[in-house]
């Protein structure tokens, strides 16, 4: 049965459809493995009362092979109609018109959100000497900023077509080398950095989390990086006001009042459990999540900011092979989890992929369901499978007493432990 709308919020039957995108290359063997963990964990959360029945819908190679088409319609119907799904990971065609299927699948339904929440699994060899201090949740603007494919290459008749409207209409003449020059836009909207806020805001009320940090480069792009902050900050005194504190109130009483007093409300608005709304450069950020990450909770930043920010935190807890990622439109309820590696070409058809990022991910979409249960069991069986040092190869070649297991074994593993939790 599919999910249902009514009004904001999604109807979840007990026995529900999901599509599913195979991927290509080591998401051919991460894939059926993630389901039938998923469908364990259910069955086991529910005892029968919940079920998934999973429908393929093609992408990628799988989809060209069948259909002539990388991205058939046919697929996007179905993810539009079903509402949520899980994908692995998709090859970037080369030459066929289309910059990335991912890309292309996040612009069509407009999914505004690239969610990557950011924990530690004890047993899992990490880069830091503290790493479970680590716990974000980084909301990643997904559809705009340099990322939205504005761009003329050097020596094309549009960049010249740029540069002259640059230069004659905008008076611009600060560009060193205007004949060698390839261009780029960077959109950055009040509507589209207000939507990524709210939901971040959303997130950390509606799971009591401390914290919200702005990230951006507002120090050196003003307009785009530095009206996401200001609208970010208006956005919270504005709409959620009785709930949040922003560090600009912090700032307004310090100026009128001294530190103490700043200081106070601070504390104030802390005991009271609002959510504290500040923001950072993002190079300062990066630095600082590695001297002191207990000290961010959720971040929202926009698009590039967010992939460097991602990686860096995917890596201070054991790499991309681990990391879960969901894009989503809460407004209108789509959401496809991810794997957010690629299709590790270089390992796939061997039984050697991780499958813990599809895995987490599909944690992740048992949770925005509302099945918490089924979505504990998981998380649990991998936390037992860590500290036994059981893990793929990727992992487990890192962990002291690491005994490394194939995909199937790995998976075999989870079952195994969720069976008798
Ligand atoms: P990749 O993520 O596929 O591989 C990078 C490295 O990480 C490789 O050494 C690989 O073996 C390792 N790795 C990746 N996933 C792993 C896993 N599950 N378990 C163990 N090791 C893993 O990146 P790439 O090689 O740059 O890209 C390969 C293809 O994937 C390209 O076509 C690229 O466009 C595509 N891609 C797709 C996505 C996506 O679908 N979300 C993301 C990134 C890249």
């Amino acid at each position: 049965m599919r999910i249902k709308k009514d009004k904001n919020k999604l109807l979840v039957p007990d026995e529900i459809t999901i599509p599913y995108i195979e991927g290509d290359g080591a998401g051919v063997e991460i894939t059926p493995v993630t389901r039938r963990i998923v469908d364990k964990s259910v069955a086991k959360a529910y005892g029968g009362k919940r079920s998934i029945e999973w429908i393929e819908a093609l992408a990628g190679e799988k989809a060209f092979k069948c259909t002539g088409n990388y991205l058939p319609d046919e697929t996007i119907d179905i993810f539009r109609e079903y509402y949520i799904g899980i994908k692995g990971p998709l090859t970037t065609p080369v030459g066929e018109g289309i910059r990335s299927l991912n890309v292309a699948l996040r612009q069509i339904l407009d999914l505004y959100v690239c969610l990557r929440p950011v924990r530690w699994f004890k047993g899992v060899a990490s880069p830091l000497r503290e790493p479970q201090k680590v716990n974000m949740v980084i909301f990643r603007e997904n559809t705009e900023d340099i990322y939205a494919g504005i761009e003329w290459q050097q020596g094309t008749p549009e960049a010249e077509k740029f540069l002259q409207f640059l230069s004659s209409e905008m008076g611009v003449s600060k560009i060193r080398f205007p004949e060698t020059s390839s261009f780029g836009g960077k959109p950055v909207s009040r509507e589209g950095s207000e939507r990524l806020v709210a939901s971040a805001i959303e997130y950390a009320l509606a799971n009591r989390l401390p914290s919200l940090t702005l990230v951006h480069k507002g120090n050196i792009m003003k307009f785009t990086e530095g009206s996401f902050k200001r609208w970010g900050y208006a956005l919270a005194e504005r709409e959620f006001g009785d709930r949040t504190f922003t560090m600009l109130q912090y700032e307004k009483i310090r100026k009128e009042k001294g530190d103490g007093e700043a200081s106070r409300a601070l504390s104030e608005a802390r005991s009271e459990g609002k959510l504290i709304i500040k923001d950072v450069i993002a190079d300062a950020f990066l630095q600082n999540t590695l001297l002191t990450p207990e000290n961010y909770s959720v971040i929202a930043t926009l698009n590039l900011n967010g992939d460097y920010i991602s990686d860096q935190l995917a890596a201070m807890v054991g790499g991309i092979g681990i990391a879960p990622g969901a894009n989503i439109n809460y407004s209108s309820g789509h959401a496809i989890f991810e794997a957010t590696h690629g299709t590790a070409p270089d390992i796939a058809g061997k039984n050697i992929a991780n499958p813990s990022s599809l895995l987490l991910s599909s944690v992740m979409m048992l949770e925005y369901i509302g099945w918490n249960e089924a979505a504990n069991l998981i998380t649990s069986a991998m936390e037992q499978a860590f500290v036994r040092g059981e893990a793929t190869g990727d992992l487990a070649r890192f962990m002291p007493d690491g005994k490394s297991l194939g995909t199937v074994q790995f998976g075999d593993t989870i079952m195994n432990l969720i069976d008798v939790m």
